[in-house]
Parts: C-alpha cells; sequence; structure tokens
C-alpha cells in the first residue's frame, strides 16, 4: 500500500507529521506528596530543639514503618543505596554475592563498595524477576549472598528464594527499593530474607526527599546497623565499624511518617491506571507484560510493556521516538543491563538471554496518581495508532525516512 501525504490526515502521528497528541511534553513522573501541615507539626519540634538529623523524628517514622510492615524492625538510613551497602557489610557478605543483571546499577554498586565480586543472574521473562533457577546453577563455594530487587514492586518469589538461601548457607536480601506497600501472599515486602532496603528518593512511593529504610527481625543486624549509618561509632570513638554518615534528616522521616497513610490509596490508583494500560493495549501485536501473581500486591512505582518489534512493527527505540513526538516521554528502566555497562562487563561471563530479552525492550510509560485517565487513554490511543500507521500505511523506506531523529536519553 502508498500512502499520499501523510501531513492530510489528522489521525497521522505527530512523528510522521501529524499534530502531536499533547501541546506540550508533561510529567513523566510527580511525587504525591502529604500535606505540608502535617509535616511541619512534628518537624518544628525537632527544628526547635535544635536537633535536626537522627532524633525523634526518625524513631518516630522507624516505628511507623515497623508497624506497617509487620516486622521487628525499622532502620532509617540516608538512601537504599547506603542501606545496601551498610547491610552487605553487617552482614559479613565476602566472595561473591548473585544478583540480578536488570535491575538500577545502585544494586550493584554497593557490592562493589564492599569489594565483592557481583556474579549476575539472569532476568525470569515472566515476572522480570530474578531467574531463580539461574541463581541455583550459579552458587559456587565462594558465594556468600543473594540480592533480588521486586522489580518496579512485583514481588519475588520469596519462599523459594529463602529456601534456596537456607539450604546453601546463604544470605538473603532483598533490594525492596521500588516496593514500599507491596504484599507477597498478602505479607508485607520488608517481612522477607536477612533484609530488605527500601527507597524514599522522590520516585519511590513513600518519599523523604532523600532517604533509605532496612527492615529486619534480625536484631543484631539492626543494632550494627545503628552505629554503621554514624560513621560505624556508637560513641567510643574508636569505631566498632568502617561506617558511613548514611543518617536521614529529621526533616526527611517527617515527610516520611507523614506518607505512610497515602500509601494504600497511592497503590489502588497505580494498580488502576496499570489495568488501563494493560486492557487498552493486549490486543495489540507484539505488546506483552510483566506477569504479576494475582496472589501477591505490585506497587507499580513503574509500569512498562515489552516490545517485540518483529510483531508490533517497530522497535522500543523507534516506539520511544514516536511517543515523544507526541510529547509522550518514556523512559528505559532499566537499560542498559549491568552486563553492558563499563563497571560491571567483567562480571559478564556466560548470556544472559532472559535480561537482554527484557532489557533490550521494555519502555516505561507515565505512571503516578495525579497522572489522568483521560491521559492514560489518549497514550493509549497514540500507541494504536503508530502502530497502525506504520504496519497499515508506511512502506519499510518510508519508515527509515521518518522525520524525527533519535534524541539521545
Ligand atoms: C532507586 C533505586 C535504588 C537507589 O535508591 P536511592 O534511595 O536513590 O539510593 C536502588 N535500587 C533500585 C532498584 C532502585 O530503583
Amino acid at each position: 500500500m502508498t500512502t499520499s501525504s501523510p501531513s492530510s490526515n489528522h489521525r497521522t502521528p505527530a512523528f510522521y507529521g501529524g499534530v502531536p497528541a499533547f501541546p506540550e511534553r508533561f510529567r513523566f513522573i510527580a511525587p504525591q506528596l502529604p500535606p505540608l501541615e502535617e509535616v511541619l507539626a512534628p518537624y518544628s519540634q525537632a527544628f526547635h530543639n535544635g536537633i535536626i538529623t537522627n532524633a525523634k523524628c526518625v524513631s518516630q517514622f522507624e516505628e511507623a514503618a515497623a508497624a506497617y510492615i509487620g516486622v521487628r524492625h525499622c532502620v532509617a538510613v540516608s538512601s537504599c543505596t547506603s542501606g545496601l551497602m551498610l547491610v552487605m557489610r553487617g552482614l559479613g557478605m565476602t566472595g561473591e554475592v548473585i544478583l540480578p543483571s536488570f535491575t538500577f546499577f545502585a544494586t550493584g554498586h554497593a557490592a562493589r563498595w564492599n569489594g565483592l565480586e557481583p556474579v549476575l543472574a539472569d532476568c525470569d521473562t515472566a515476572t522480570w524477576n530474578i531467574d531463580i533457577a539461574d541463581i541455583e546453577k550459579k552458587i559456587t563455594s565462594r558465594t556468600s549472598a543473594i540480592v533480588a530487587v521486586h522489580m518496579y514492586g512485583n514481588p519475588n518469589d520469596v519462599r523459594r528464594l529463602e529456601e534456596l538461601a537456607a539450604k546453601h548457607g546463604l544470605k538473603l536480601i532483598f533490594d525492596a527499593a521500588h516496593a514500599f506497600g507491596s504484599r507477597h501472599r498478602n505479607q508485607p515486602i520488608g517481612q522477607f530474607g536477612d533484609a530488605e532496603i527500601f527507597s524514599l528518593s522522590p520516585t519511590k512511593l513513600l518519599v523523604a526527599g532523600e532517604g533509605g529504610l532496612v527492615s529486619t527481625n534480625n536484631a543484631e543486624l539492626a543494632a550494627a546497623l545503628r552505629i554503621m549509618r554514624n560513621y560505624g561509632d556508637s560513641g567510643s570513638y574508636d569505631p566498632e565499624w568502617i561506617g558511613l554518615n548514611a543518617r536521614m534528616p529529621e526533616f526527611n522521616a517527617a515527610l516520611a511518617t507523614a506518607g505512610i497513610p497515602l500509601l494504600a490509596e497511592k497503590i489502588a490508583r497505580r494498580n488502576e491506571i496499570a489495568t488501563l494500560y494493560t486492557e487498552g493495549l493486549r490486543e495489540l501485536p507484539g505488546i506483552t507484560f510483566q506477569q504479576v501473581d494475582p496472589r501477591d500486591t505490585h506497587t507499580f512505582k513503574d509500569y512498562s510493556i515489552h516490545v517485540n518489534s518483529s510483531q508490533f512493527g517497530l522497535t522500543r527505540d523507534q516506539l520511544a521516538q514516536a511517543l515523544l513526538a507526541e510529547n509522550i516521554e518514556t523512559k528505559r528502566y532499566f537499560y542498559p543491563p549491568l552486563h553492558k555497562q563499563q563497571h560491571y562487563k567483567q562480571f559478564f561471563t556466560s548470556p544472559l538471554p532472559g535480561t537482554d530479552w527484557v532489557a533490550d525492550n521494555v519502555l516505561s510509560l507515565p505512571i503516578y496518581e495525579s497522572l489522568p485517565d483521560s491521559t492514560v487513554k489518549t497514550i493509549i490511543d497514540r500507541i494504536h495508532l503508530i502502530h497502525s500507521f506504520t504496519a497499515h500505511r508506511l512502506s519499510d523506506t518510508q519508515r527509515m525516512e521518518a522525520p524525527y531523529v533519535l534524541e539521545s536519553r
């Protein structure tokens, strides 16, 4: 089939000369924050006392978080990254640590800062979490721990991981950066493994501004972390640990505490948006989704689709460009995967086909509480339009000559 002038058709994607779906770019993320008064009430006490870090607001936050999760100990820290670094050290990890290649690089950085050797495991192509069968293949006499990531808030099969770790005498921790509020078989994430580490940075559901939280039932680890976050010194001025300054400021703790009551609604709204996207896109050839166990609760910190270019007609990156022309921003969480990054290439020793299949083809769409249904529907509509236009109207040569150049992101 040949085309006339694409711009003569008002149903032409902006990428091919049509009018953009949105007159300007809107936000890709927008943290929903609690009312400022609720933050300032507890914070003003700290402020007036002049004790503005790691004091009463922090312990109140730790108590509220431990109650929410149903875990014995929560230790607030400066970030998820510092929490991961301190937990790895506190648990005495040595040698090799098995972690997914499909993750945010902070997971790997924490291991490398501790001088640990990351052993990169593959990605499960259904759940997009770490491939448990591949972990088992990669356990050696030098392995000390498994680090799993609840990808976008999708709970891992934690029982299987706990069994595997116990069988081989390994530590098990979870990078739960995305998963505050996630539930596995109705049990809150934060109860599993030796420890789980959450992020409270502005792109996550529970926001402290910057911050992290470690949850554990291990009293010894919790006590060690309280010392470690304070340079490793418990007061003797002869530090027990090579610690960090990983303390949480009082303001951040007050902000996070006030955010806890908002979580249920945030998670419900994000699940609504995720359902809208999935329902709206599932008929398209070549578009598939992260599989969530129906017994679990996903936070949808992120929502991504998987684009099979030969079935869909465009690659993930072409779709991203076509959406950008509509003023719809997307992200590639998480691309490139660790094994293609300069500081992790050296640990890439065997093929990771699941990781490549996921990381090369995922596209994260906007998702946040205040995103209206109408916007989500327009995004869905534009993906359909882009698909049908390229599939039916353009020859291969015309596709190649599309007016937009790939923007580096
Ligand atoms: C955001 C994120 C982190 C880092 O969290 P910070 O609080 O910014 O240190 C770690 N791991 C994953 C998977 C993340 O997405």
